[in-house]
This record gives structure tokens, C-alpha cells and sequence, in this order.
């Protein structure tokens, strides 16, 4: 089934979009800063959002599993890639509009850049997203956070395409259900922009902020082939300490490992497999419970692994 309407969806659709943003077999590991996994049967990078249509009409004809990918800060995908269409939103989608203390940024546009731009127009209440490598509209689905903040405390509303019936909706903060890294946004549910509101602030303290952000960043967090924190944290305490005290920093499966600065960020080795990433949280999560009782969630998203609900 999945071959005849991926053929017939093929058919349809990449004779109407251009040549330059279909990508057949695209191998994901360039799209994840894990740098693990394997292709996806068709990756669509979309500049301009006419071609929506074209491919909602297109999985409406022939429906395939699709995965919205940003800047694949938050995903492990699995060896095996991803059996459906990856559609990444292009440079167009990345702009900021400033103006009166709302910000309005397109959904590939990278947190640390909406950061850095509102500090730079004198607004105060985004400097927690400058170490932060993701996009607005992966950080808008995940609830990201930090230091204190997170997207829910200062987003107004958000611009959703939803896939599956082609309606545009400017939803509201309340209506997204926002909780500590939820979102009730659908992994069928593509968000576009979303509108922020800041305060004025005083720009030299939101600088000193943001130099201190990344200095305890670099101070407390590794660098290489990672993708943050891999559990969220349990009400009241953290998974790094949990990790940490059940004596498991440094432990490695094959490429991939604990790392010795932050027990809740796993690294891999260059050329490593997202197998060796997801047996060790499995080992994470099995000694934590063993040692604490404590069961730990992932906050990382995983794609293409059994009970994958892309
Ligand atoms: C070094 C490092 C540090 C990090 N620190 C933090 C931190 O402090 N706080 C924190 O919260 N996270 C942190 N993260 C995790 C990650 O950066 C955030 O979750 C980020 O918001 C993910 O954004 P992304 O664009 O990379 O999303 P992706 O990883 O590409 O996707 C994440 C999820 O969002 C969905 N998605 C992506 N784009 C869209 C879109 N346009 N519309 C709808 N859904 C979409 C995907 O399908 C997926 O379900 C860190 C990661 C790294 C590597």
C-alpha cells in the first residue's frame, strides 16, 4: 500500500513543485543534530507556501505518513529512516517582524536569532531561547524552554496548517494547551509563524543576560553530536541528577554515551547508529526506575521506531 500511494503521490505532485526542493531517499541524518538515521523515502523543503495546496491535494489522494521536520534538535530517528514524506519548511519561513514589542517570527527561524534580534530592539523576555538550537515552530510544538522561561509565557498566538483537512487557523497560546514541554499541536499540524509579546527592557542587562546564558552553556553542557536533554524533568527534581546519582555517567552502548558533563545529554560518536542511542535510554530509564523508582519520560521525539505515531 504504501509503495502505490507513494508512487501515485510522487506522480502527482513533484511535476508541480520545484525540481530543486524534492529530495527522493534524503539521508536524515543531515537534518538531526544527532547526526544518526537513516533517509526518508522523500524529503519536500517548501519556500513558497503556494505548494501547500499541491501537496495537500496530493495526501488527500494518496495518504502517506508525514513528519515535520525543524532543525531536528529534538529527534532521534531510527536507522531505519522514515517510510512516509519529510517536509522542512526553506529560508522563507525564517523571517522577524518586529514592531511595538510583538514579535512575529516564521516558524524556521532559529531561536537563537529571535533571541539575539529582539535583546537587539531593547525587548526583554527571550533570552532564555539563545542556547536553545531549534526553530520557533518545533520549539512552539515542544513548549521549549529554559532558565526559568519557556515559549507559553510570552507566545500570543500561533498560524496552523493543518495537514490533514488544509485549514489555516491563527490559534490563541490558551488554546494550545501549554504545559512543561506539551503542546497539544498534532504531528499532522504544521505550524507556520507565531506572534510573541515582549516587554521593553534595558538592552545592556538582556546582553549581560545572554553572555551569561551561553557561558553556562558551554561551562554545563556538551558540544557534538547530541540533541539536549533526553528525559524531561520529573515534578520537583531532575533527570540529570537522577542519572547522575544512579552512577551513570559515562555509560556507553556501542557509539553512543552518557555524557560526563550533563547526565542527561547522550553523545555520538561520529559515523554512530540511533540503535545504540535508543538502547541506552532504554538503560537509562530501566536503572533510574531500578534505583529511584522513578519512571523517566523522554523529551526527545522519536521517529520510525516501533509505535511511532508520525
Ligand atoms: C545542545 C542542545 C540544547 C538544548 N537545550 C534545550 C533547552 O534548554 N530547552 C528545550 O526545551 N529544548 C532544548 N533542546 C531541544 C530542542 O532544541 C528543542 O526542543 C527545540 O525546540 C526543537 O526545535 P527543532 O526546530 O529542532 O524541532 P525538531 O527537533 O525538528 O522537532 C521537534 C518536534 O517538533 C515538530 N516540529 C518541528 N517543526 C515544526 C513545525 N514547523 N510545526 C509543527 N511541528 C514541528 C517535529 O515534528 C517534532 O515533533 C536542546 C537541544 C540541543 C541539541
Amino acid at each position: 500500500m504504501f509503495r502505490e500511494n507513494f508512487d501515485g503521490f510522487l506522480n502527482e505532485v513533484t511535476k508541480r513543485i520545484p525540481d530543486g526542493s524534492i529530495f527522493r531517499d534524503a539521508p536524515l541524518s543531515n537534518f538531526s543534530t544527532y547526526r544518526v538515521g537513516g533517509s526518508a523515502a522523500l524529503l519536500l523543503r517548501i519556500e513558497d507556501p503556494s505548494v501547500f495546496s499541491i501537496i495537500l491535494k496530493g495526501l488527500k489522494k494518496f495518504p502517506l505518513p508525514i513528519l515535520l521536520i525543524g532543525n531536528g534538535s529534538n529527534l532521534l530517528i531510527s536507522d531505519d529512516g522514515f517510510e512516509g514524506i519529510v517536509l522542512k519548511l526553506g529560508n522563507s519561513f525564517e523571517a522577524i517582524e518586529i514592531e511595538d514589542g510583538v514579535v512575529k517570527a516564521g516558524a524556521a527561524a532559529k531561536l537563537p536569532v529571535v533571541a539575539r534580534e529582539t535583546v537587539k530592539f531593547g525587548l526583554s523576555g527571550f533570552e532564555w531561547a539563545v542556547g536553545v538550537p531549534g526553530t520557533v515552530g518545533g520549539a512552539v510544538r515542544m513548549n521549549a524552554g529554559g532558565h526559568g522561561s519557556d515559549i507559553a509565557t510570552s507566545l500570543i498566538h500561533a498560524t496552523i496548517l493543518n495537514l490533514l483537512n488544509g485549514s489555516l487557523s491563527n490559534v490563541s497560546a490558551a488554546a494550545l494547551d501549554f504545559s512543561y514541554r506539551y503542546s497539544c499541536i498534532k504531528s499532522t499540524d504544521l505550524v507556520l509563524d507565531a506572534t510573541f509579546e515582549f516587554i521593553q527592557g534595558d538592552k545592556d542587562e538582556s546582553k549581560r543576560v545572554l553572555n551569561e546564558i551561553v557561558r553556562w552553556r558551554r561551562d554545563n553542557q556538551p558540544g557534538g553530536q547530541n540533541s539536549g536533554s533526553v528525559f524531561t524533568n520529573p515534578a520537583g527534581d531532575s533527570a540529570g541528577r537522577l542519572i547522575e546519582t544512579a552512577g551513570l555517567k559515562g555509560t556507553r552502548i556501542g557509539s553512543a554515551c552518557i555524557s560526563e558533563k550533563h547526565a542527561n545529554f547522550i553523545q555520538v560518536d561520529e559515523g554512530g547508529s540511533a540503535e545504540d542511542v535508543r538502547k541506552l535510554m532504554s538503560l537509562v530509564a530501566e536503572k533510574v526506575k531500578d534505583f529511584h523508582s522513578i519512571t523517566l519520560a523522554p523529551e526527545t521525539v522519536l521517529v520510525g521506531f516501533n509505535g511511532d505515531p508520525s
